[in-house]
């Protein structure tokens, strides 16, 4: 899983950052989204998943890398 957010789309609402802790931050200054993990370990797919689902900006997306090797 490959997380991609967009810091123009975000409203700073720090849904994700309530849902997914270590995953995502918020900056000091304006409270936009920082991904602190672009490749989450898989126990917290559903978490970031969710902060998908959560975000009111859409400004969070997944890539689903097959891992088939
Ligand atoms: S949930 Fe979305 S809008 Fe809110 S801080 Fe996270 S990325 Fe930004």
């Amino acid at each position: 899983m490959k997380v991609i957010v967009d810091q123009n789309k975000c409203v700073a609402s720090g849904q994700c950052v309530l849902t997914a802790p270590e995953v995502f931050d918020q900056r000091e200054e304006d409270g936009i989204v920082v991904l602190l993990a672009e490749n989450p370990p898989e126990g917290l797919a559903d978490d970031v998943r969710q902060a998908v689902a959560l975000c009111p900006a859409q400004a969070i997306w997944l890539e689903e890398q097959e891992t088939k090797e």
